[in-house]
């Protein structure tokens, strides 16, 4: 059992329309028993579904992020949308540095390194993507990638209030295949430790999520492993009953 307090969080890609509302709506209700005191939920919809979606948890306790955000608070930088706007219409918190994003827009680790800190100036608290690839994980370069990462994406000024690390390994994503349970710890532990080299006593308040494939038939090995506090989710969290029953597991 882990000192810190799960987050569960569903990234729903660009997945979701108006209609989709009572999925979330039945997150929440469910979300208002007990497993609140237990477990902290967030859901990253579409832009498009954040001020929809933060007016419905009002008072609820899940919260509502953005997938992105632009480093910039406002300017001529079409299609893109700033950590303050995320803040106004409602958001708590951003992903960034999804391997989506570093790979399909070159995101490089300066650049969300920059979102994150936009993320903080707007009282956001930021989800920072890392993991390494299969060939990088072949080469037995996985860790030297993910340090990588960390050290040139996490901002100085992160808190464990802040800030969230998300470990998601690209080879896992959305593909049905998950570390070994060995892996993960091996990983979680060796960011851990990254942390600790970097923030000091702070370390250990921060919350290192695990995300690729987690399912409600793996949720409850993978939530338990030493050192992983939580799960972000993609394909499952777009399920209410999925959702729900791997926040369950976190419980
Ligand atoms: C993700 O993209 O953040 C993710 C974890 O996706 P999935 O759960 O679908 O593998």
């Amino acid at each position: 059992t882990s000192k810190r307090k799960p987050l569960i969080a569903g990234n729903w890609k660009m997945n979701g329309l108006g209609s989709s509302a009572p999925e979330f709506v039945t997150v929440i209700g469910a979300y208002m028993g007990p497993m609140r005191h237990a477990v902290d939920l967030m859901v990253f919809p579409p832009a498009t579904l954040l001020t929809s979606f933060a007016t419905a948890t009002r008072g609820a306790g899940v919260l509502v992020g953005a997938q992105d955000c632009h480093p910039e608070p406002n300017g001529p930088y079409t299609g893109d949308i700033s950590a303050e706007m995320i803040a106004d219409a409602g958001g708590k918190a951003v992903i960034v540095g999804h391997s989506e994003r570093r790979a399909d827009h070159s995101e490089t680790d300066a650049l969300i390194r920059s979102k994150a800190e936009a993320a903080f100036r707007a009282g956001l608290v930021a989800i920072v993507c890392v993991g390494e690839t299969a060939d990088e994980r072949e080469q037995k370069r996985a860790a030297a990638v993910v340090g990588e990462q960390l050290q040139g994406s996490l901002p100085d000024a992160a808190k464990a209030e802040n800030l969230v690390v998300a470990y998601e390994p690209v080879w896992a994503i959305g593909s049905g295949l998950t570390p070994t349970i060995a892996e993960v710890e091996e990983m979680h532990g060796f960011i851990r430790a990254e942390l600790a080299k970097r923030f000091g006593a702070e370390s250990d308040k921060f919350r290192i999520l695990y995300g690729g494939s987690v399912k409600p038939a793996n949720a409850a090995e993978i939530l338990t492993a030493a050192d992983v506090d939580g799960a972000l989710v993609g394909g499952a969290s777009l399920k209410a009953a999925d959702f729900l029953a791997i926040a369950k597991a976190a419980q």
